[in-house]
């Protein structure tokens, strides 16, 4: 861990970072001030991500899988292997393509910086859970590993970006901080609204996590206006810009 980890660490808990994740509007504010100010700085000296390995799961596969696996280790709760996922409300592309069609992406990005990128599928038709893609990174043992996927809801008006981190648990403080980094930096890009980063031990992929890992919620495909833009490659760049800023400032490069 760097001297430029810990500061930005020190800055989330000197605002009052627990608070932070929840509505401190102020709070949230300055940090995304002070971190911009940092990561704009850091970017400009020494562009390159040389060393750092970040995964990327795609969220998803072509069949979903409703075969139950334990949701955290040594737990009795279960959940299905691998989810449905969402689709667009007005073109009907499901998740799982647009989340792999993104990935790519930001597998090309990171690549183009030096980075190093552990993909947990490359096609649709895999049958992989949501355990299985976790112990692949860490195994891997990866910098960071991000969960991509777009949100769907019954209220067609909900839109906007959001964070799900572990609320406790092995790397819980660093996913949090990734977490706020990806929000303020994916929002920036995108002009999207800005949700907030949730703590909650709800999802496997994060739960048997033993590095530290986001599930990146990039938008509702269920809101029309959201969905014609998920879908538009110069937005997908933004959103992948924010996601690459964000692995900037949290490796502290
Ligand atoms: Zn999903």
């Amino acid at each position: 861990m760097n001297a430029r980890f810990i500061a930005l660490f020190l800055v989330f808990c000197m605002i009052g970072y627990p608070a932070m994740a929840v509505d401190d509007a102020d709070a949230r504010a300055l940090a995304a001030g002070l971190v911009a100010d940092e990561i704009n700085f850091a970017i400009s000296q020494t562009r390159t991500l040389e060393g750092i390995v970040v995964g990327i799961d795609p969220g998803h596969q072509a069949k979903a899988d409703r075969e139950q696996e334990p949701i955290a280790p040594g737990s009795k709760k279960t959940k299905n292997r691998c989810s449905s996922g969402t689709r667009g409300i007005k073109s009907g592309i499901p998740e799982y393509e647009l989340n792999l069609t993104i990935a790519f992406q930001l597998r090309d990005m990171l690549e183009a910086d030096g980075a190093t990128v552990i993909m947990t599928r490359t096609t649709h038709d895999v049958r992989i859970s949501n355990i299985e893609r976790t112990k692949i990174m860490n195994e891997a043992n990866v910098d960071l590993y991000l969960r991509l996927h777009c949100d769907g809801s019954t209220d067609e008006d909900k839109n906007g970006i959001a964070m799900f981190v572990r609320e406790t648990g092995s790397k819980k403080e660093e996913s949090a901080l990734a977490g706020n980094l990806l929000l303020d930096w994916m929002a920036r890009e995108t002009g999207a609204n800005k949700r907030r980063v949730n703590r909650s031990d709800n999802y496997t992929g994060n739960n048997w996590a033993t590095v530290p890992t986001v599930l990146v919620e990039m938008g509702f495909m269920t809101n029309a206006k959201e969905e014609a833009k998920l879908l538009a490659a110069d937005y997908q760049t933004k959103l992948c810009t924010g996601m690459l800023k964000a692995v900037y400032a949290f490796v502290g490069r």
